[in-house]
């Protein structure tokens, strides 16, 4: 069964991708096994991987079945024990070995990542060195994952409180960063001492299993980490009702997070869930105007729109609205589309179908309610997957994409009057991940960065993601916390424990 079916006649250079994946010296990347307990399963049925970009076939990897899946989980549970009682530095090791197989494949990875997600090569070479980054991150976090002594309320008694490994882990994982939500979550589960078996996207098996080869090659055992492709929710259900799986962490939409939160509950796991955003990005009239155009161009267009943190509520103080507006327009008319592979390429195809489709609604829904749209590439036809980076000015909060997460390389901006008001709108919404605020005030950065509601704020930054930072969002964007310390206790018990009648 193939999960994408885009075969449109492509504008784009077709088999680019085909001859950069044969080009790739390490062939065994491309076999499309599923690591399973120490064994590359490739036999069976296979699953088509498409270039987004131009609708062709790229290549097939191995369809696993729940059965397969019911042999990995048996195979982490049989692993967990001696894991756990490694040293943490020795799982450390082991960690910073895969980091380092993966900085020494990295072009090969960011080709893999280009012709199967579609983001331009630059941003998928520098997902690599991000990816890693959460490896030898957690390598070292792994050793200071510190108990606590609590002053005791009881004479004579002593009071620890230890962190233990919480069991075997399970990763469902997207295809918008198709290598570093893996290690994100992997590098926490191992350097917390817990197997952790991994079911990425369909639509981007390639770059996971690659990670797979590089993963044993580093050294770790039989059944510590796997990968398993095949259909989401027939390789899902035995991870949600096995109740050896003690911990699932998920990212992705909102819709799939709640689906799995309920599937886990007859089996009461530990569950995280980083789900879809919605940010507001504001913009104060005090700002230099160069570098709030050139943070919101940032925050909107990487990874073609499709990033959960993408800026998809501009708001805009009224005084400076029409100049930033023009200041945006021009600098989105410089974004060349194109082809992943391409060197000059910005904005690449949409890995989904249905995604270049949520963002064709977007914009027709807001110009049908009054909104004004300039198309960086009007009149071009790009294919079925590319969606042309457009701007969307005079949105107001009843059109869609005020309403909804985009995905996608559109941008919406919104004018507003006062600090109260903007601040109110910013919050009318379910989804809280990330935000950004662009303001010379300190004192109104200060206030209102106590007051939006989000998981992860910038003021006047539109990047801050990175290893040692809590990601995660309130509300409907999610549970727990994935990076930093934070993100290693997800994969953790607390134990308390009462030494008592200790007196001599
Ligand atoms: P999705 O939630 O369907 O897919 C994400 C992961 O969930 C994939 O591994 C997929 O195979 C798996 N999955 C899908 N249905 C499942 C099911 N019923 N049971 C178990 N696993 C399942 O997301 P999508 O449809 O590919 O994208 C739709 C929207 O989701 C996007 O437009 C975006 O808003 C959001 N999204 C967010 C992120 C993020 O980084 N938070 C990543 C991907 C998608």
């Amino acid at each position: 069964m193939a999960f994408q079916t885009t075969r449109q006649k492509s504008p784009h250079p077709v088999g680019l991708a085909t001859r950069c994946l044969q080009n790739l010296r390490r062939r065994d990347f491309l076999a499309g096994g599923a690591l399973v307990d120490g064994h590359w399963v490739t036999g069976g049925e296979r699953d088509l991987v498409i270039d987004p970009a131009t609708g062709e076939e790229i290549a097939d990897v191995a369809r696993c079945a729940a059965a397969e899946m019911e042999v990995a989980i048996a195979a982490a549970e049989r692993s967990f024990p001696a894991w756990r009682e490694l040293l943490p530095a020795r799982r450390g090791a082991i960690l910073r070995s895969w980091a380092s197989l993966m900085l020494e494949h990295a072009e090969e990875l960011a080709i893999l990542v280009t012709s199967e997600q579609g983001k331009p090569l630059a941003e998928a070479r520098h997902e690599i060195a991000y990816g890693a980054g959460f490896l030898e991150w957690f390598a070292a976090e792994g050793e200071r994952a510190y108990g606590e002594t609590i002053p005791s309320h009881k004479v004579g008694s002593l009071l620890q409180v230890r962190m233990q490994p919480i069991g075997v882990a399970a990763a469902i994982t997207p295809w918008n960063f198709p290598v570093a939500m893996i290690t994100r979550k992997a590098g926490a589960a191992l350097a917390a001492g817990c197997p952790i078996i991994v079911k990425p996207a369909p639509e981007t098996p390639l770059s996971a299993l690659a990670l797979a080869r590089l993963a044993e090659e580093a050294g770790f055992p039989p059944g510590v980490f796997q990968v398993l492709v095949g259909n989401p929710i027939e390789l899902s259900a035995p991870l949600l009702k096995d109740r050896r799986i003690r911990a699932l962490s998920f990212t992705g939409s909102t819709e799939v997070g709640r689906l799995l939160l309920e599937g886990a509950a007859e089996s009461i796991k530990k569950v995280s869930l980083e789900l879809g955003g919605h940010a507001p990005f504001l913009v104060f009239d005090d700002v230099d105007l160069e570098k709030a155009v050139k943070g919101a161009m940032a925050a909107k267009f990487a990874t073609s729109g499709q990033d959960c943190l993408a800026a998809n509520r501009i708001y805009v103080q009224r005084s400076i609205y029409s100049g930033f507006v023009d200041a945006f327009a021009a600098a989105m008319g410089q974004l060349k589309v194109g082809h992943g592979l391409e060197p000059a390429t910005d904005i690449g195809p949409m890995t989904k179908l249905s995604v270049a489709n949520k963002c064709r609604s977007h914009i027709d829904d807001a110009i049908k309610k009054g909104a004004r749209a300039v198309s960086a590439k009007p009149g071009v036809s790009l294919g079925a997957n590319f969606v042309a980076p457009t701007l969307l000015s005079e949105v107001t909060e009843d059109m869609l994409i005020a309403r909804e997460e985009t995905f996608g390389p559109v941008a919406a901006i919104l004018p507003f009057d006062s600090e109260e008001e903007v601040i109110a709108r910013a919050n009318a919404n379910e989804m809280g991940l990330a935000g950004y605020i662009y303001t010379d005030s300190l004192r109104r950065a200060m206030r209102l960065s106590e007051q939006i509601e989000c998981g992860m704020l910038g003021i006047n930054t539109a990047s801050f993601t990175g290893p040692p930072i809590p990601f995660g969002g309130w509300k409907q964007s999610g549970l727990g916390r994935e990076g930093s310390r934070h993100g290693l206790a997800e994969y953790m018990e607390l134990k308390y424990v009462c030494f008592g009648d200790l007196a001599a």
